[in-house]
């Protein structure tokens, strides 16, 4: 089999980019290890930047986002017992962000793409790039048999474990990470929200986060120490647990639900450099992690993909190969970006365990300053919202 683009990677990334290929009259086959069902059972990323949205336009898979979908014009920082509002809306001259879940983005996507009718190989085994100095070659094999897949670019759409980024030479990649000393303990509950917006909160118990997916689903999480096992936190110990951190008015409006959803989850940065070798691209997760905190990874995903879609449909249309080779640098300047904001927001939200009463004190005075003054919101705020791409 022949492609111009070989994606390995049936994620957000991968989706995304299979789709405006495709509406580019760019040839592309998606292969990805697990199935469909399996990918749209995982519990991610919630909250879309202005920049996703409009991609997601572009790809003709926004109709159900838009018309489910939440736009948000703030949130609020909780600490010393009370709420603090970030008006995005107004900090940053009409930008909001909007609550759509992960799972919905990719459901939207893949029935884009079967409606467009391009090939997408779920259920393969070994999916191994190859050759992308040269003449570039996927092979993966499908019920026991082996199949090759020849193309003139592949991207490596296949997250933080894949093939993709495992396949580069040691000595041409270059990585950074910071594991962080604690994770997220999440829940999910068919349970109106707490709050209309979505509510990070610094207690010295640890920090809590109240966000949704609609306005019935309610997805909840309590920082935890990363020896804690999900099979001891029972729904009431969790919803218990919940109430100490958050301010008084919120603890005494939460409703619960039973979960359908728990899970711990690390927090780990994570960067490799560069994004690109020869004719292969690393995409999204594949290429850098970031802490959920500043709800960064999709979005980030997303703006990989807009850079590797300009590059190769300049490549295909105008025979300039300028963008694709300014790929790496374009994309890796708004991840730091975007790791920095994650890991500074994470280190003002969090107790680690060396956080004394002091530690604790100076993140209430930065929190304070945060949100007293309006050259510091104005600047989270931005961040929030998405730098532009
Ligand atoms: C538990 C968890 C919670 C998260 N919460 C948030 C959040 O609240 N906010 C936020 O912004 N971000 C969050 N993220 C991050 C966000 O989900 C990711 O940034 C996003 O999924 C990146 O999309 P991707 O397509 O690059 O990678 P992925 O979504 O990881 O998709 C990669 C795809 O590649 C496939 N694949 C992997 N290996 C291979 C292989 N060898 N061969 C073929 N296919 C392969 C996988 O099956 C998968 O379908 C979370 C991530 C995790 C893991």
């Amino acid at each position: 089999m022949r492609t111009q683009i070989a994606i390995i990677g049936s994620g957000p990334s991968g989706l995304l980019l299979g789709q405006l290929l495709t509406g580019a009259g760019i040839d592309n086959v998606i292969l990805d290890r697990v199935g469909k069902d399996y990918i749209l059972g995982r519990v991610r990323a919630g909250v879309l930047e202005e920049g996703t949205v409009r991609l997601l336009e572009e790809a003709k898979s926004a109709g159900r986002l838009h018309a489910e979908g939440l736009p948000h014009d703030g949130f609020s920082l909780a600490f010393d017992g009370r709420d603090h509002r970030i008006d995005l809306h107004g900090l940053t001259g009409g930008k909001r962000v909007t609550v759509y879940g992960q799972t919905e983005v990719t459901r939207d996507l893949m029935v884009a793409r079967e409606a467009s009718g391009r090939l997408t190989i779920y259920d393969a085994a070994n999916v191994t790039p190859h050759d992308f100095n040269g003449a570039p070659y996927v092979t993966y094999e499908r019920d026991g048999v082996a199949h090759r897949i020849d193309c003139d670019f592949i991207a490596g759409c296949d997250g933080f474990h894949g093939a993709s980024r495992r396949a580069v030479p040691e000595k041409a990649i270059r990585t950074f990470e910071k594991v962080y000393p604690f994770g997220w303990l999440g829940l999910l509950a068919d349970v109106a929200p707490v709050n209309h917006e979505l509510i990070y909160a610094n207690h010295p118990r640890g920090f809590a986060l109240c966000s949704m997916r609609s306005a019935t689903r309610s997805r909840y999480y309590i920082q935890c120490s990363l020896d804690e096992k999900v099979e001891d936190w029972s729904d009431d110990r969790f919803w218990d647990e919940l109430r100490r951190r958050l301010p008084a008015h919120h603890a005494e409006a939460l409703k619960t639900a039973p979960s359908f959803e728990k899970s711990i989850a690390p927090l780990r940065s994570f960067v490799a450099e560069p994004m690109r070798f020869g004719r292969l691209f690393l995409v999204g997760d594949a290429a850098h992690i970031v802490p959920p905190t500043g709800a960064k990874g999709l979005n980030l995903a997303a703006s990989d993909v807009h850079y590797l879609f300009e590059g190769l449909s300049e490549f295909y249309c105008d025979r300039s190969s300028a963008s694709i080779d300014a790929y790496s640098q374009k994309a890796l300047a708004r991840v730091w970006k975007a790791v920095r904001f994650s890991w500074w927001m994470t280190t003002m939200m969090h107790r680690f365990p060396d956080t004394g009463d002091f530690d604790q004190k100076i993140q209430e005075a930065e929190l304070d300053y945060l949100t007293h003054s309006r050259a510091a919101s104005t600047a989270l705020a931005e961040n929030y919202v998405g730098l532009p791409f």
